[in-house]
């Protein structure tokens, strides 16, 4: 039997403006006995929510979770949580703050004791216990949370990101010790539900990965990582399978409910003009095709941060990124090597090409008599499909990557947008 499933879980929140967004749809999963499960995807595409959900921190919309076979209701007694950054209680000592999970279970005050001194030996923090949060570096106050999670012996693990605050060595000492913990079964714990936006660290860990799509989160595929551990970065098998969840990843979104047509397309990533320009140059000077890994670890940046960029520039057909690996395409080398204003043009042509949206602001605008109209109206068109902030933010992308191709400008004064060659409001004597 799963010690955790979830069933068509869908939650969705009441936004301010009445309107309400699905931050995840129809999640079906499992967590078996002695599995280690990943869910990777994109920032905002509800993975954390999954998991407070299943913790019984917040409750399903539509769906439920089942821990052993029952209804979850109010909080989820088989779990416990690790996030980014542990919330320890700055007055207490290590080992005060390792008991609290105890305490709050009842345990009398001696057992509590042994027990929470002997995590604290397993975790790797032996001679801290008296030591206060203040005194300990980043990563070993993520061992207490660890430690504090683990002293109640759960049968599930939820770990929300928690190496991502870490540095390289850090986290990786402290991926190895949690790792051995489990594969040498020195923890009673069951199963691991991990959260990651770490290709890498997915593969690395655990046995199966789930891939989110998002917009709204949903499950887009499930890869077994059949690696004996321990596994080894280099080796060619895991570096096939990073590259393919990472094509997974990046390839077509999962065709949505074709209730809601999408008259807009998809959201435009949060990406400057600048950035994008400057990502194709750097790709159109690899001598050859480059594993975006690489090219990630080269810029010394987190894969999920570049993501956006890379979206950007595959939306406007600049890359191509079949397969996991990154290359230039015949029309981003042009654009690379272009001056200015034919970089301006160039733009301008793929921008119309490519991106539904500006086409439609552009048809707007030249359907008006003045060629202008209130960014209001198109927040609002915006604002059907998309949260307020999330509508501002789409809208602040249409107008800078529209400006530079000289497509249409916004007038802060008169809070219009209008076409390029008209001259703005205020400017008019
Ligand atoms: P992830 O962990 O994948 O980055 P989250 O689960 O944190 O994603 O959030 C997914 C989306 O849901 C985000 O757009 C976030 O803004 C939104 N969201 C999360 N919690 C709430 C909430 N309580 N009310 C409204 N929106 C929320």
């Amino acid at each position: 039997m799963a010690i955790i499933e979830t069933k068509n879980l869908t939650i969705i929140f009441d936004m301010p403006n009445n309107t309400r967004i699905t931050v995840v749809e129809d999640i079906n999963l499992s967590l078996e006995e002695g599995e280690f499960v990943a869910i990777l995807g994109p920032s905002g595409a509800g993975k954390s929510t999954i998991v407070r959900a299943i913790a019984g921190l917040i409750k399903p919309t539509h769906g439920e979770v089942l821990y052993r076979g029952k209804l979850v209701e109010g909080v989820n007694p088989g779990v416990s949580m690790v996030f980014q950054t542990a919330a320890l209680f700055p007055w207490l000592t290590v080992l005060e703050n390792v008991e609290i999970g105890l305490k709050a279970k009842g345990i009398p005050p001696k057992e509590r004791r042994e027990r929470a001194l002997k995590m604290i030996d397993l975790i790797g923090l032996d001679g801290f216990e008296s030591a206060y949060p203040k005194e300990l570096s980043g990563g070993m106050r993520q061992r207490v949370g660890f430690a504090r999670a683990l002293v109640v012996e759960p049968e599930v693990l939820l770990m929300d990101e928690p190496f991502s605050g870490l540095d390289v060595l850090t986290s990786e000492n402290l991926r190895n010790d949690l790792l051995e913990l489990w594969i040498e079964k020195r923890i009673p714990t069951k199963t691991i539900l991990l959260i990651t936006h770490s290709i890498e660290e997915a593969v690395y860990l655990a046995d199966r990965v789930i891939v989110l799509d998002k917009n709204p989160g949903r499950i887009k595929q499930e890869i077994y990582v059949n690696i004996p551990h321990w596994r080894d970065r280099e080796s060619e098998d895991f570096l096939r399978l990073v590259d393919r969840i990472y094509s997974i990843m990046m390839g077509k979104p999962i065709a949505t409910k074709p209730s809601k047509p999408e008259r807009y397309g998809t959201p435009l990533p949060h990406v400057r003009v600048g950035a994008i320009a400057g990502f194709v140059e750097l790709v159109a000077e690899l001598e050859r095709k480059e594993d975006i890994y690489k090219i990630a670890e080269d810029l010394n940046m987190d894969l999920a941060d570049i993501q956006p960029v890379i979206e950007a520039a595959e939306l406007l057909k600049f890359i191509d990124t079949t397969g996991g690996d990154i290359s230039v395409t015949e029309m981003g080398k042009i654009f690379a090597e272009a001056d200015v204003l034919e970089k301006k043009e160039i733009f301008r042509k793929q921008l119309l090409a490519n991106v539904p949206f500006i086409q439609q602001i552009i048809q707007v605008l030249k359907n008006k008599s003045n060629h202008r109209m209130p960014i209001e109206f198109f927040i609002e068109l915006l604002e059907t499909k998309f949260s307020t902030s999330e509508a501002q933010a789409q809208m602040e992308i249409a107008i800078d990557w529209g400006r530079y191709a000289e497509l249409f400008v916004y007038d802060e004064d008169s809070k219009e947008v209008y076409l390029e060659e008209e001259v703005p409001e205020s400017e008019k004597i």
